[in-house]
């Protein structure tokens, strides 16, 4: 924690803790299943794996800088208007750019507990006052949102579905939020939206209200978490405030064309979300049946709980030990529960059958 340089940050900066990745690799142990990162077990579709190598042909020219092919695709796709569509690296980016452009010292950004470290860490780099509300048994809790708002908040994150708790909430209540909290912006960060059922991740309330911004990114359903590509959806005037602050260059030519041809790939994309729904719900029966319940998840991860944070570190360690890697997320304020990606059927039957171990010498 030693900063040797005598000049000082901005205000904030040191507040922020380092977001930590978490491990690949288990030091002694092979055929390591890395279950801690949301990732798509499957990876991209074989046309956007195509289309990078085409990109690589072509490293010596910069990229496009208006991302006109990549925002026609998600526009096609989405059905909606590619003049109200920002890409950057990751959504990560795009929360960041909005942070820069709409908090600052003296503003608030409201999240809730258990919410995407990504608000905090980008609030506090943009000088502005980090401010997170309780949630109702894991479920983001819209009133009290509404209560913890003040006339200095400017932006409002709400995961939805939410990483790590897997729950979401209504479009109904995200409305109410939006027309509760007029003097900021309401993030729909829809990172997970695919593996929802009738979702268009706010797509419509962004389209319709003027505080309401959605978030999407192509690291998780799109399975191209490597080639760091997000992106925004929301008013007209957000998306010009945006692409003022936006690197000219901020996607490389290869992520653009990668990206572009993955989300054209609907076949793809249509596989992986049965192949997730069909596998969620049997790894969640499997972890209750061995005494492990979750709540219902709407995403590609199920939050398991366990008794005490005690037991979930053991068991965490005792996964680590025979090559599955989860997720702790103590840093969520969740620090009995571990958080498990949904891999291919392989995957969660071996997690299920070594929590089922686990359980059972305890017992
Ligand atoms: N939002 C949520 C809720 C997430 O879980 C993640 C990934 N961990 C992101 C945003 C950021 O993803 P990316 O920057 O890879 O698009």
């Amino acid at each position: 924690s030693q900063n040797p340089t005598t000049i000082a940050p901005q205000p904030g900066i040191m507040e922020i803790s380092l977001y930590e990745g978490g491990a690949a690799k288990v030091a002694g142990v092979e055929n390591v299943v890395k279950l801690s990162s949301n990732e798509n077990p499957f990876g991209p579709s074989e046309k956007a794996r195509e289309a990078v190598i085409r990109a690589a042909h072509a490293l010596h020219r910069y990229p496009n800088t208006d991302h006109a092919g990549l925002r026609a695709a998600i526009g096609e796709v989405h059905g909606l208007d590619p003049d109200r569509i920002i890409c950057g690296v990751g959504s990560d980016e795009i929360i960041h750019f909005l942070c820069q452009a709409y908090a600052g010292p003296g503003t608030e950004v409201l999240f809730t507990e258990h919410g995407f470290l990504m608000y905090r860490i980008s609030a506090h780099a943009a000088g502005a006052t980090p401010v997170s509300v309780r949630e109702r048994d894991r479920v983001t809790d819209i009133d009290a949102l509404i209560a913890g708002a003040s006339e200095r908040t400017r932006l409002v994150f709400l995961a939805n579905p939410n990483n790590p708790t897997g729950t979401m909430v209504g479009l109904p209540e995200i409305e109410r939020l939006a027309r509760a909290v007029p003097q900021a912006i309401v993030v729909v960060d829809a990172a997970y939206a695919e593996y929802a059922s009738d979702y268009d991740g706010g797509a419509e309330l962004a389209t319709r209200l003027p505080n309401v911004f959605m978030t999407r990114t192509f690291s998780k359903i799109y399975g191209l978490g490597g080639l760091r590509v997000g992106w925004g959806y929301g008013p007209r005037g957000i998306v010009d405030v945006l692409n003022r602050i936006r690197g000219p260059f901020n996607l490389s030519n290869v992520a653009l064309e990668g990206a572009e041809a993955a989300m054209r790939d609907r076949e793809h994309i249509a596989r992986c979300q049965a192949e997730n729904a069909r596998m969620r719900a049997w790894l969640a029966e499997a972890l209750a049946e061995k005494g492990v319940p979750s709540d219902t998840s709407c995403a590609n991860f199920i939050l398991a709980r366990f008794d005490d944070q005690a037991t979930a570190e053991s068991c965490d360690e005792y996964l680590k030990a025979q090559g599955l890697i989860v997720r702790r997320v103590g840093g969520y304020g969740l620090p009995n529960c571990l958080r498990i990606t949904i891999g291919d059927e392989a995957s969660c039957r071996r997690v299920a059958h070594v929590v089922g171990q686990f359980m059972a010498e305890r017992a």
